[in-house]
């Protein structure tokens, strides 16, 4: 199988963290990279590093006014009086003030607080570039599926959490919609995209809410004791033409491999009734029983099992990563899971 994977991730290297009301080092660290890359060569992969990712493909699925935000928020943020290192939010707008009109503000205070959805998406100089470097190895593994062939991307930072306009918990570009777009503009009629990271997919979800050629699935810790907390509930289906092509699969704290399994082989078959002709899998391993903040409790041998049962779907299929902290084991985590994948 092919692999993708952009120098330029590695220059993202965020500090700020919020947990509980204490400041700790952010856990989304480089070494992520370099530990996946190591399960890689393990298995005889060399990752090719992918052309620049075209904007017009960004801006198919994200906000152009947000994409340059993204970019110059950092220069713009050292020029305030006395800034910190990177570029935190400190008011996000609430529904209240939504409902009654709230919109962009001219300053950048405030314009952090928009199009951020949380404090867990510190932005600092090289953030816009590794972020455009993970989106690139979405759309040249997505380029491999369109031909039929399935590719891993290794995707840093990751994307699931950011919507079209709003970055939030690690995610700046939602590299998964990105690869789902665009194999959509390269034929696939139907797509779907399968979310096994522990947390709800909720960026991917709001992305395609209103879409009825893109099935979303994830398959979560239950949002009522878990990030993102508000949405990731089975009741959302979708809304407009897009309803019904949501699925939400939450899972109880401290679920094991058997209803984990399962709750996969439903969506599976769910993805074969909508008839998608490709598969963008949102493959975190924060659901290992080793993640340090864990929810879920998915052994090595359940992921090598997921990865036996997506495969035997048989659609050509786009792997995006997307979570995993415990640097320590998600590199052997995506040697099974890649070594359970069949064609
Ligand atoms: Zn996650």
């Amino acid at each position: 199988m092919k692999a993708f994977a952009h120098p330029d991730q590695a220059r993202h290297d965020p500090r700020f963290f919020l947990m509980r009301g204490r400041q700790r080092p952010n856990f989304e660290v480089p070494a992520r990279a370099a530990a996946l890359e190591a399960g890689l060569a393990r298995l005889g992969i060399v990752p090719a590093i992918p052309p620049p990712a075209r904007r017009a493909a960004i801006e198919a699925v994200h906000a152009p006014a947000y994409l340059d935000f993204l970019r110059d928020a950092p220069a713009a943020w050292a020029a305030l009086p006395d800034p910190g290192p990177e570029v935190v939010g400190n008011m996000h707008p609430t529904p209240e003030m939504l409902a009654q009109g709230a919109r962009l503000p001219a300053g950048l205070v405030g314009q952090v607080g928009w199009y951020t959805a949380d404090t867990a998406c510190p932005i600092g100089a090289a953030t816009h570039a590794a972020a455009l470097g993970a989106a690139a190895c979405a759309l040249a593994a997505a380029g491999e599926a369109a031909q039929g062939r399935s590719a891993y991307a290794l995707c840093r930072p990751p994307g699931h959490h950011a919507y079209a306009a709003r970055a939030g918990g690690h995610c700046y570009l939602n590299n998964a919609a990105i690869a789902a777009e665009a194999l959509r503009r390269a034929g696939a009629a139907r797509v779907a995209v399968l979310d096994i990271d522990s947390h709800h997919g909720n960026g991917t979800q709001g992305i395609f809410w209103t879409r009825g050629d893109v099935l979303t699935v994830s398959v979560h810790g239950d949002p009522n004791a878990y990030y993102p907390w508000f949405v990731g509930h089975a009741s959302e289906r979708g809304g407009g033409v897009g309803e019904g092509c949501n699925l939400n699969l939450p899972m109880a704290y401290g679920t094991g491999d058997a209803e984990w399994l399962a709750a996969i082989a439903a969506g599976l078959d769910a993805i074969r009734a909508f008839r998608a002709e490709a598969l963008v899998l949102s493959l975190g391993f924060d659901a290992s029983e080793a993640e340090p903040l864990g929810f879920l409790r998915v052994t090595a041998d359940g992921f090598a099992r997921a990865a036996a049962a997506i495969s035997a779907a048989g659609l050509p299929t786009t792997i995006v990563q997307e979570g995993g902290y415990a640097v320590e084991v998600i590199g052997s985590l995506l040697e099974d899971f890649l070594g359970g994948w069949s064609g």
